[in-house]
């Protein structure tokens, strides 16, 4: 009995990304669940107890009022919350957004930039999310990066760039599964229909590990967990270009197909990038007087 209940529970930090009727507040969208002590993340969601280690909610912006006066439940442990970017421009909304602790997460489309712009050096954090669709806007995209970098009045990180950039300056390597909350064995996306995979992106792909009910012992045992994880040795066992690329330690093979070898479009986007990011740390290196950055372990 000891060990069942054991090993229905899993220590450590798991981000689930729950349903919005977990988070009472109005305009929440999905609710992020951050779980830090050895609890079981089905029981903590069926015992109604989710709102004591709710950190985040998603919403729209236009909820941004509403949010901003919201009595938070009084459990409710205040964090990061997530808005998405309405296609509107930010300009009076800005106090709110700070009052609020938001990260807006801003999809391509026009006015994006100006958003991002307007926002960052506002001391909003921004996040481009969709980053399929940002790869097929590659001079917006090339734009987020050069304003990350070279805006003398940036008060606020951008993401991806900022946990990149951070990631190369720190010698801790960070991948874009990371960044976005899809590392397998941590990250978690529940559907509204109860269904658990690793990210929205995955479960639209039709990666599923099934239902919140099997618990990660069955998750585990799906063919979605198997293809995820086979997916991250597949570089390496067949030797594609993402197992000697340099820049695997930021992309991880985001793009990549079941058989680990990239969209080669992906990678004439985002090479260009990553190249320009390690030349700007190199400079801040040497301007530090820090000399060259050592080697990563492989
Ligand atoms: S940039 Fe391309 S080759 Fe390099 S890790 Fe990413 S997908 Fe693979």
């Amino acid at each position: 009995m000891a060990n069942a209940r054991r090993e229905s529970r899993w220590a450590g930090a798991h981000v689930w990304d729950v349903p919005a009727h977990l988070v009472p507040i109005e305009g929440a969208r999905r609710g992020v669940l951050r779980i830090t002590r050895d609890a079981s993340v089905a029981e903590t969601l069926h015992s109604g107890m989710a709102r004591e280690a709710a950190i985040g909610f998603t919403a729209d912006v236009i909820h941004l009022p509403a949010i901003a006066q919201a009595e938070l439940p009084p459990n409710l442990v205040p964090g990061l919350v997530r808005i998405a970017w309405d296609g509107g421009s930010p300009d009076g909304r800005i106090p709110e957004l700070l009052r609020v602790g938001a990260c807006l997460d801003l999809a391509p489309s026009d006015g994006a930039l100006d958003a991002l712009v307007e926002c960052s050096e506002g001391g909003v954090m921004c996040r481009l999310v969709d980053l399929a669709a940002w790869t097929t806007a590659p001079e917006a995209l090339a734009s987020s990066l050069e304003h990350y970098l070279t805006s003398p009045r940036l008060e606020a990180p951008i993401e991806p760039w900022h946990s990149i950039a951070r990631g190369i300056a720190s010698r801790r390597p960070r991948d874009l599964s990371g960044t976005y909350d899809e590392t397998l064995r941590r990250n978690y996306w529940l559907g509204e229909d109860g269904s658990v995979s690793l990210s929205e992106r995955h479960a639209t792909g039709g990666l599923v590990f099934g239902r919140l009910e099997d618990g990660p012992e069955g998750w585990q045992q799906s063919p979605a967990w198997r293809a995820l994880e086979a997916r991250r040795r597949q570089p390496f066992l067949r030797r594609s270009t993402c197992a000697f690329c340099p820049h695997y330690l930021w992309c991880g093979a985001y793009a990549a197909d079941d058989a680990g070898s990239p969209d080669p479009a992906w990678c004439g986007v985002w090479i260009p990038l990553f190249e320009r990011l390690q030349e700007a740390a190199d400079i801040a290196w040497a301007e530090a007087g820090e000399g060259e950055p050592e080697e990563y372990p492989g």
